[in-house]
Order: C-alpha cells, then sequence, then structure tokens
C-alpha cells in the first residue's frame, strides 16, 4: 500500500498540519511519503539537488524540524549520530543493524511500562523508542562464505 508520488496531495497534507506550503516543504515531505524508509537530512539533501538546486542545508534542517514538530514525519535520534527521518509516524520501534545502519519497523502490542522507573529517577520522559541491534538479513547472507 506503498503510496505512489502523484497520489500523495502534498499541499493539502502541509495545509492540513496548519504549515504554509513552499516548494522546500513540498519537495521534501514528498521525497520522505514516496520513498518512506527512514533517510538522514544529508540523503535528503542530495535527493533535492535534481529538484531544488539552490536549496541549501540549513533550509533542509529546518524545513525537517518544522515538519517534525507538526507531526507530520518522526525524527529519531540515536546519541550523537546523525538523526534519521520516518514516514511512519505510528508508534513503532525499530531493529537497527549494527553492520549498513538499516532500520527495520517493529511494532509491540503495549509499550513497557516505566513510569515508576522514571519517577524514581525525577526522569522526564519525552518519548520512547526501542533500538534493538543487530545484523540484518542482507548483512548475515553478504558474510556467509560461498
Ligand atoms: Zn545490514
Ligand atoms: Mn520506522
Amino acid at each position: 500500500m506503498d503510496p505512489k508520488t502523484d497520489e500523495i496531495n502534498v499541499p493539502d497534507i502541509l495545509k492540513g498540519a496548519g504549515l504554509r506550503v513552499t516548494p522546500q516543504r513540498d519537495a521534501i515531505l514528498r521525497h520522505i511519503l514516496t520513498n518512506r524508509g527512514h533517510m538522514s537530512a544529508d540523503e535528503i539533501y542530495r535527493a533535492m539537488q535534481h529538484i531544488l538546486p539552490n536549496l541549501s542545508v540549513s533550509t533542509v534542517y529546518n524545513t525537517l524540524k518544522c515538519l517534525s514538530d507538526v507531526g507530520l514525519i518522526r525524527e529519531i535520534k540515536f546519541g550523537d549520530a546523525a538523526s534519521l527521518f520516518d514516514a511512519n509516524t505510528s508508534p513503532h520501534h525499530h531493529m537497527v543493524c549494527n553492520k549498513c545502519g538499516k532500520l527495520i519497523d517493529f511494532y509491540l502490542p503495549s509499550t513497557p511500562n516505566v513510569t515508576h522507573i522514571a519517577e524514581q529517577e525525577k526522569f522526564h520522559i519525552e518519548e520512547m523508542h526501542i533500538a534493538v541491534r543487530g545484523i540484518c538479513n542482507d548483512c548475515a547472507k553478504s558474510r556467509e562464505p560461498d
């Protein structure tokens, strides 16, 4: 059920989220929604060079922040590593390949409740995301001797 570029009304989605439609927002959101997956700001910037040659890296960052703030995309942070941006905004977690960096979505029937533990530490939870690290099937296969 992957949406095709021409089936997505990006301007309507932007307006629905209360954002003004700009060529930058339109192109970046269209790219993310069409390609799905998880991409870094740098990958998005490179993909935009054919579409918006004058776009600056900082505009890409600002646009991604703006789209994340209104919940149209989700920013996934892993410590100091570059954030990845996810078209899938429903609550889910990720399996992360230690070799190629690929993220695979997974869902849990319910999110583990850590409220009590957080309270003990006086820790204020902003989001809960589980990252399961390992080796993806493609990388495991390429490791096998033939
Ligand atoms: Zn991998
Ligand atoms: Mn995801």
